[in-house]
């Protein structure tokens, strides 16, 4: 199985990191699209939201634990989005479950 994230999360792709501990890996996104874009992911490959089962869903709940220092500590202090694509009709593009970071600037009032 190639994957770009675990490529990322194996250090076999560069990436910029903004947090790192045994389960979470975070780190900017490539093309942003905000002054502060982020990537959240969890080390264990997931697919997507779809793929979420009683089993592993511990790891979300760490992800969303962390996520307030993530972007406190990446500059971000007057609120944020934090969004995660699920599926074709959400245009998810990297098949490695990862919630979006954005923030650092206004943002479109309306998500879609
Ligand atoms: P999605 O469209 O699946 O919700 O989000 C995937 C995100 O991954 C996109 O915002 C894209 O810019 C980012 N991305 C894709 N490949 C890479 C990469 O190799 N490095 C980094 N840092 N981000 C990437
Ligand atoms: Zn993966």
């Amino acid at each position: 199985m190639s994957c770009i994230f675990c490529m990322i999360k194996n250090g076999d792709i560069p990436s910029k990191k903004a947090y790192e501990d045994d389960n979470i890996l975070a780190f900017y996104d490539v093309n942003p699209q905000a002054p502060v874009h982020i990537l959240v992911i969890p080390k264990e490959h997931i697919e997507s939201v779809d793929c979420i089962t009683p089993e592993n869903s511990a790891i979300v709940a760490k992800i969303f634990e962390k996520i307030p220092a993530i972007a406190k500590e990446a500059g971000i202090t007057n609120g944020y989005r934090v969004i995660s694509n699920c599926g074709p009709d959400a245009c998810q593009s990297v098949k490695h479950l990862h919630f979006h970071i954005l923030g650092g600037a206004q943002l479109a009032d309306k998500m879609a």
